[in-house]
């Protein structure tokens, strides 16, 4: 037999398939084969008779990787579907669909010994054949006796070893390797959660969904209006049929609280899967579903390559986060993945939001998604009531700190009544930047063309980038002058001002910089959800799906943040961050507050945030967005060039670009725009960086995609990489 694979190589830009002799594999299976002189690794995508090179001089694969097909014809299928869509290679394509260290054999299932009692006489019995002083092992057996099969090392540690040697010899107990299950969040509280009876309106929502098997939906909730609640009912119903489902979050720092709430239901059936995990985990989680044992899987965007069959139904929470949009290779669109995989599974896709994407909500109105609304809280609690503060009349007044009079108030008002607050600003760090005052320059980063930010906590420069790191400096490297301003504010300045401000009171803190290891995200949230900080202070993490009963006050230090970036999607994003912002605040009795600090008060996407009146929002954007042909009334491509030899790049460039101007002429329809220019992020991790972007007609899209790439795939310059942006959410 021949077969067709795909060699795992890391760094080459070959994107070919090989083909290699063999026997009795399947399709899907990873497989040792020898490439060059170096045996290497592989997947096999195809089985076939025959071969278009000559058939006597193929290698034969050397041997299996695995003793199962690691990657499903289903998932590969997908492969297709994204290769197609995104203009990726295969070797990134097929590295999504199985644990990161499987390759390289780089971690394995793993099993410890678990000794039991061999025989089934009763305890007396057993303890007849002891000698009566030799206490140990008497204790032992009355210890495996009671508590039956038991992991060797708790034996060991509390009988020591030669108890059970003994014990062994005189074939009284024995032993046996068991798989042992590495368990993310394994001491997660999860705690009692009361099943709800569903509310009418949520009752509505589940049937709707459960009355088209195969139906795509947008569920548009308020925040607080029990979409959960309807996901963990669909996906109860849905295993129930004997269906696998997917859930998906936005972000790592949300699955602690899904898996809470899925495991309280469903118990071991859930499985988590992200990149926060330890290899081991990830493998055992992955291997659960793999062969079965979980039905359900959870976790942030790469779930949705979960390795699950006969999926059911496939829901994603907060579908308008730009999470589910990958910015880095492979780059892809999570909600098309999971659309195509859902139609692949005959299932459900249910997306659900507060503040859907403008291009979802246009999708419902055009009657590609039904739309389901929830438009009330649960029990008809009232949203919050949203304070704008003007900060530039503050300024006027006098008061240039970070919090408005209002905030200040509204803080102490909050803590007086033992509740709780959060607050909530754009960027993280102590101050943003180091500047010379004398001469202007700024501290940057000599990989990246990035601005180095300050942290406090260890005194460095940082690349938010690439990771590197700096002392501070305290001359100016170009004048020599000592001034040096540190512009802005940051989490860590806000947390300091509130010691001062309210010296009794605990604060925690939330963002890149605090949650760098494993499960420090569910430990500062159960922290906090515990009482022991009556304030949280955060960056856009803290924004999302978060439910805490007491918290009563939101505050929004820098509401203008991201309202001014050039982007077509910054009002958008801006609304979506107020609206789930101010979501977070009184959720349970008590009415919450929401103070909005801003220097443009009237700005009209400020204030429809602040209504939360989603439909208004919509109405003016698709205004916009239409006329300009943005999406969704076009397509916008990016094609990403970078390299460490700028001339390369730019030749690589020229003459695509050239090649595009043509296409452009022979299909005019199709294109609303062309253009090449250097991205605004110049240089990135040693690498230059030039692009070609394009505004594509939606109709033409399905004929013009495929020309685009096979320009791409044109004759390649060594070193220069080229890669495929559709809808970019970030153009930097
Ligand atoms: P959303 O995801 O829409 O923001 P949640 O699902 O977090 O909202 O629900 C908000 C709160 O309402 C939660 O505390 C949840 O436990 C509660 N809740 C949900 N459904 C019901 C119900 N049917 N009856 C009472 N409380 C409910
Ligand atoms: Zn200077
Ligand atoms: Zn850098």
């Amino acid at each position: 037999m021949i077969y067709s694979v795909i060699v795992d190589l890391s760094a080459s830009e070959v994107d070919r398939i090989f083909d290699y002799k063999g026997e009795g594999y399947s399709v899907g299976t990873r497989v040792l084969v020898s490439f060059g002189k170096r045996p290497t690794e592989g997947y096999i995508i195809e089985e076939k008779d025959k071969t278009d090179y000559d058939e006597n001089k193929l290698k034969e694969i050397i041997r299996p990787l695995d003793d199962f097909p690691a990657i499903s014809a289903d998932l590969l299928e997908l492969g297709r579907f994204m290769r197609r869509e995104y203009h990726l290679r295969w070797a990134d394509v097929l590295r999504l669909f199985i644990p990161a260290e499987m390759r390289g054999n780089r971690v394995k299932l793993l099993s410890k010994q678990q000794v039991s009692l061999a025989t089934q006489d009763s305890l007396d019995v057993i303890l007849a054949s002891l000698k009566p002083n030799a206490t140990m092992q008497r204790d032992l057996v009355t210890y495996l006796y009671l508590n039956g099969a038991t992991l060797a090392e708790t034996i060991n540690a509390e009988f020591g070893n030669s108890a059970l040697r003994a014990l062994k010899q005189k074939g009284i107990v024995v032993s046996q390797d068991i798989v042992v299950r590495r368990t993310p969040y394994k001491d997660l509280r999860v705690g009692n959660f009361e099943r709800h009876t569903l509310l009418p309106a949520q009752q509505a929502a589940v049937e709707a969904v459960l009355s088209d098997k195969t139906g795509k939906f947008l569920l548009h909730g308020v925040t607080g209006s029990g979409k959960t609640e309807v996901y963990l009912t669909v996906i109860e119903k849905i295993v129930a049929q004997g269906k696998t489902c997917i859930m998906l979050v936005p972000e790592i720092s949300l699955t602690p609280n899904m898996l809470r709430q899925l495991r309280a239901r469903f118990g071991d059936s859930v499985a988590l899967l992200h990149s926060g995990l330890s290899s081991g985990e990830r493998f055992d989680e992955w291997t659960r579903l793999k062969n079965g044992e979980a039905k359900i899987a959870v976790g942030a965007r790469s779930a949705v390559f979960a390795p699950l069959t006969d999926i059911g139904a496939i829901i994603i929470d907060e579908e308008h986060d730009g999470s589910y949009i990958s910015d880095f290779n492979p780059r892809y669109n999570t909600v098309d993945v999971a659309q195509f995989r859902a139609e692949q599974n005959g299932a459900l896709l249910l997306l659900g939001s507060a503040t859907p994407s403008i291009q979802s909500y246009y999708k419902a109105k055009t009657g590609k998604l039904k739309l389901i609304e929830l438009p009330e809280r649960i029990n008809k609690h009232p949203l919050p009531k949203v304070e704008i503060v003007d900060m530039a009349l503050e300024t006027r007044r006098g008061n240039r700190g970070i919090f408005s009079s209002v905030l200040k108030q509204r803080l102490a008002e909050t803590l007086a009544n033992g509740n709780q607050a959060m607050l909530f600003l754009n960027r993280r760090g102590y101050s943003s930047f180091m500047m010379c005052t004398k001469c202007g320059y700024v501290a940057k980063c000599e990989d990246c063309d990035i601005t180095l930010t300050v942290h406090r906590e260890d005194n460095r420069l940082k690349c938010h980038y690439c990771g590197k790191q700096y002392y501070l400096l305290d001359k100016c490297p170009k004048c020599n002058s000592s001034a040096f301003r540190q512009g802005k504010i940051g989490t860590q300045q806000v947390v300091e001002l509130l010691h001062t401000l309210f010296p009794q009171v605990n604060v925690l803190r939330m963002d890149a910089d605090t949650t760098q290891t494993k499960e420090s995200h569910g430990k500062i949230l159960e922290a906090f959800r515990n009482g022991e900080a009556q304030i949280l202070v955060g960056t856009q993490m803290i924004a999302k799906g978060h439910d805490f009963p007491k918290v009563t006050l939101v505050g929004i230090l820098d509401g203008d943040q991201s309202l001014y970036h050039e982007d077509y999607l910054a009002t958008e994003r801006t609304f979506q961050l107020i609206t789930q912002v101010a979501g977070r605040s009184g959720r349970d009795k008590d009415v919450g507050t929401v103070v909005l600090q801003t220097y443009t008060p009237t700005h009209d996407c400020l204030q429809m945030a602040a209504r939360q009146d989603y439909k208004g929002f919509y109405a003016t954007e698709i205004n916009i967005r239409q006329p300009s042909h943005f999406p969704p009334f076009s397509e916008i491509l990016r094609i990403l060039y970078t390299g460490e030899k700028e001339k390369d790049c730019i030749d690589q460039l020229t003459e695509q670009y050239a090649a595009l101007t043509d296409l452009k002429s022979l299909y005019p329809n199709a294109f609303y725009y062309l253009d090449k220019m250097r991205c605004p992020l110049k240089r990135a991790e040693k690498k230059y960086r030039f692009q070609i972007l394009m505004k594509l007609s939606v109709d033409s899209l399905p004929q013009i995609l495929p020309l685009i790439y096979g320009i791409c795939d044109g004759k390649k310059r060594n070193g220069v990489q080229i890669f495929a942006e559709r809808n970019p959410q970030n153009l930097s």
